[in-house]
């Protein structure tokens, strides 16, 4: 937690400034919108913009729970003997191969469609009231936008993974003042977030039944999604639609120009064919957490070696790996496949699933020594819990994590992990 000699709003604006900042919106709900706004800035991120004067006690809870300052893993509460643990993948119950029932969800979703399937079962059973996802932002539709779902056909309009910005929790007060329960659906920083706001808001526990994550390895840097679209001659702004993925396995990237253009592009075009291309937000290069620890459930790709091939995609129907970490998840699940909603295969193990996500297995190590390195120059740093990554870095030995320290001092002392203070961009 900073020092409160800065004031309130240059303590919250440090958070954006030195790069930590992933836009999940919390702090708009804990201070309120009429003092600070999550909204889109002209670096093509969401980020807190202060409306009127805060006060130190209203920074020091946003300090509490904002996935830029702090990020947990699952809560003791809900661990029990029936609890697992591994190294790098944490706590869990079991882990296994998972894909919707359902031809037409399954196809639709981002990967097998377990998401979305458990979404429609919690619906259709009425164990919740609604699930608050995101799907594609009507304003920005390269981003995403927080979703209330209802119904089958709201949960499928967020189907799929957003590539982009997205403030889920951007008005959860007003979630929570609606008094019925839900499900929440959102990245591991997300969650995290949530479980940690649990302890401020008692509402929280009593009314999200539920979390849910995609395994995240970050998104897509705005500049950078800029520059891909130029290279296709589309100009952002004139974007009506897009899709990351779904429709096939990964499926392509579509998108629809209001001058009546349809472009789709291969995942691999998107993404690159080398993982350590990709172009993500500072954030996610630090992240403790992409494997959603404090999840219930947490739903991964389960392509050999973290990424489709050309030839491997032809004809892939999705099949997710999910990690099962509570009790409340695996009922869950047993529930919705007995329902005929999921469809459960062969048990994964923790290494195993090393195979499918080998750059989170590289995160989780690496990523002690970076935060490391933005102490040694003088940055803030994410404060973690039950996350392991001391223990993890410290397996591979002081050459390699120095490296890693060095390599983040050199980003933040060339600049390249400041951002400038968060102004609010006009609606298009
Ligand atoms: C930013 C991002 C990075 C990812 N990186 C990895 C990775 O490194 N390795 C890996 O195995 N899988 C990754 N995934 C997860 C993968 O793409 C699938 O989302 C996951 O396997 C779940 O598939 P599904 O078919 O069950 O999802 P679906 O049934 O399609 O449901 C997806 C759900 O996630 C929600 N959602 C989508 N995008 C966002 C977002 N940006 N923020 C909050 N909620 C969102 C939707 O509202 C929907 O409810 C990533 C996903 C995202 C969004
Ligand atoms: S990560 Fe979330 S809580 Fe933290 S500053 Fe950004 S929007 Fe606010
Ligand atoms: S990599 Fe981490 S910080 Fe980045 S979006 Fe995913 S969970 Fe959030």
């Amino acid at each position: 937690m900073t020092e409160r000699t800065a004031s309130p709003e240059d303590r919250l604006y440090r958070i954006a400034e030195e790069g930590l900042c992933i836009g999940c919106g919390l702090c708009q709900s804990i201070a309120g919108g009429d003092k600070v706004e999550v909204a889109m800035t002209p670096t093509g991120y969401e980020r807190p913009v202060v409306r009127a004067p805060l006060d130190h006690d209203t920074v020091d809870r946003i300090y509490a729970a904002c996935p830029g300052t702090r990020v947990e893993g699952l809560p003791e509460s809900l661990c029990d003997v029936g609890t697992l643990h591994d190294d790098v993948w944490g706590a869990y119950r079991n882990m296994v191969m998972s894909h919707a029932a359902d031809r037409n969800i399954r196809h639709a979703s981002s990967t097998g469609g377990v998401l979305s399937a458990l979404c429609l079962y919690l619906l259709d059973a009425k164990r919740v009231d609604f699930i608050l996802h995101v799907k594609a932002s009507t304003a920005y539709p390269a981003c995403g936008e927080p979703h209330l779902s209802f119904d089958g056909v709201q949960v499928m309009e967020g189907a799929g993974s957003r590539y982009g910005p997205a403030a889920p929790l951007r008005d959860i007060a007003d979630v929570l003042a609606r008094e019925q329960h839900f499900a929440f659906v959102g990245k591991p920083c997300d969650i995290s977030a949530l479980r940690c706001y649990a302890r401020q808001d008692a509402r929280v526990d009593a009314l999200c039944r539920y979390m849910l994550t995609p395994v995240c390895g970050g998104f897509m840097v705005p500049e950078n999604m800029r520059r891909f679209l130029g290279e296709l001659g589309i100009d952002q702004e004139d974007i009506t639609k897009l899709r990351y993925r779904g429709f096939g396995c990964p499926g392509p990237t579509r998108i629809e120009t209001r001058q009546g253009q349809v472009v789709e592009k291969n995942y691999l075009d998107f993404w690159g064919e080398d993982e350590s291309s990709w172009s993500l937000p500072f954030r996610c290069k630090v992240c403790p957490d992409g494997i959603g620890e404090a999840a219930d459930v947490a739903a991964a790709d389960s392509w050999p070696g973290g990424s489709p091939t050309w030839e491997g995609q032809i004809g892939d129907e999705g099949t997710n790996a999910i990690v099962v970490r509570t009790a409340a998840g695996s009922e869950l699940v047993e529930a919705a496949a007995n329902a005929g909603y999921l469809t459960t295969g062969d048990d994964v193990s923790p290494r195993e699933m090393d195979g499918f996500q080998p750059h989170q297995v590289t995160k989780k190590r690496t990523v002690w020594a970076r935060h490391a390195g933005l102490r040694a120059a003088g940055r803030l740093v994410p404060e973690t819990e039950r996350l392991r990554i001391r223990e993890l870095a410290l397996e591979r030995g002081y050459a390699a994590n120095a490296d890693q320290a060095r390599g983040t001092r050199a980003r933040v002392r060339d600049g390249k992990t400041t951002e400038p203070r968060p102004v609010r961009l006009e609606s298009p």
